[in-house]
């Protein structure tokens, strides 16, 4: 069979990932069958580990990189339960939907935790943080969105992290919704651990995560109570220490596409991806904005990867409608997570460019057309 040969349609997501991801990717897929327990495979996972800290420019010395196979909160869970000392507590920073699902794993493993919640759309107060550390010296751990992809607001985690170390806590960070895309260099951010997925900014396919972070802190964390059979942070890194493998049967197929993935990313280079990914987010509000569409997060507070817009008040809009019409002509657009507003959000993730952001605001707009929306579209206030 000739890989080149095979056609594969092409679907723009906009949905904050998966991403579109590239034909190379995809059909990187597809290899002869092998069992991953050979050193053939074994190598391709060695050097696989490497580059996840290159991309965020951590020194091979300091960090290292453990895989999990899994979506994103996989690697969530495996941080919170793995990286807690016996009596000590974690500090959640909680401005949105993602921040909350950490604190649902606190909860799940009643794991002592204090839950610092802030407005959806509002910077968490750092004087606030700094105060609720000062007060409770038991924080161990403090756990940070980077990109809160439920509504695009970028939280500052360098400061944060600043603020953990102060307080010789740990400083996790979810930075699933920007590595690989928002330059990160985890040093100078203050990051102990941060966490990744192969399916967004590395534009492969779901099904493989990572957790990046300091070595000396993983092997302390062996005497931590280990909570989870599976996905424990200790136990799999010990287990790639040992034989370079995951403890159990990997994801393969995504594993090859992510090698690809990787490659493509290294091609593309760090600066010249970022400056893709903001114009195609720049595309994304100007389309918005020619049609009256209003914001939820302030503009200067936007990561750069996800617009979260509120719906028109127009008795003729009908977002499953509208997305159901985009759908079928091979674009996807995804439903808010806030709970108090009626949203939708569009993303600048994947392998796509300003020119696919132009034929998605054509469609868009039909959309709107056939189903009689008010253009612009109206607001109350
Ligand atoms: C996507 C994402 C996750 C993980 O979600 P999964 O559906 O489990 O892959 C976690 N945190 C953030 C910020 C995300 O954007």
């Amino acid at each position: 069979m000739e890989k080149n040969s095979i056609k594969v349609k092409r679907n723009i997501l906009l949905n904050p990932g998966p991403a579109t991801t590239t034909d190379t990717v995809k059909l990187a897929q597809v290899v002869p069958d092998i069992c991953p327990r050979e050193t053939e495979f074994v190598s391709v996972m060695k050097q696989m580990r490497k580059d996840l800290v290159k991309i965020v420019h951590g020194d091979p010395q300091v960090y290292t990189s453990v895989l999990f196979c899994g979506s994103g909160t996989l690697v969530m869970d495996v941080c919170l339960n793995s990286l807690l000392p016996e009596g000590k507590r974690a500090l959640v920073i909680n401005n949105g939907a993602y921040s909350s699902r950490a604190v649902e794993i606190c909860q799940f493993y009643g794991l002592p935790h204090i839950n610092l919640e802030f407005p959806y759309d509002q910077l968490p107060d750092l004087k606030e943080i700094e105060h609720t550390l000062k007060e409770d010296p038991d924080i161990a751990l403090v756990y940070t969105t980077h990109n809160e992809t439920g509504t695009g607001i970028l939280n500052p985690i360098r400061q944060i992290g600043a603020l953990a170390h102060k307080y010789n806590c740990i400083s996790v960070v979810d930075t699933i919704s920007t590595y690989a895309m928002l330059p990160i260099d985890i040093e100078k951010d203050n990051i102990d651990f941060c966490m990744a997925s192969s399916q967004k900014g590395l534009m492969s396919m779901t099904g493989l995560s990572f957790v990046i972070g300091k070595k000396d802190l993983i092997e302390r964390s062996r005497d931590y109570p280990q909570r989870s059979y599976y996905s424990n942070l200790y136990r799999q890194h010990e287990h790639f220490e040992k034989y370079g493998e995951m403890h159990f049967t990997p994801p393969v197929q995504i594993v090859y596409a992510t090698v690809q993935a990787i490659k493509e990313y290294f091609m593309e280079g760090e600066d010249a991806k970022w400056a893709r990914h903001l114009r195609v987010f720049e595309a994304i509000h100007e389309g918005l904005s020619e049609l009256g569409f209003r914001n939820v997060i302030k503009r200067q507070w936007q990561a750069g990867l996800v617009v979260t817009v509120r719906y028109p008040v127009d008795p003729n809009w009908d977002f499953t409608k509208i997305h159901d019409y985009c759908y079928e002509r091979g674009f996807t657009i995804y439903p808010g997570k806030i709970a108090s507003a009626d949203t939708f959000r569009l993303c600048s993730l994947g392998a796509i460019d300003v020119e696919d952001i132009k034929d998605f605001f054509r469609v868009f707009t039909a959309a709107l057309e056939t189903f009689k929306v008010s253009i612009p579209v109206i607001y109350n206030d």
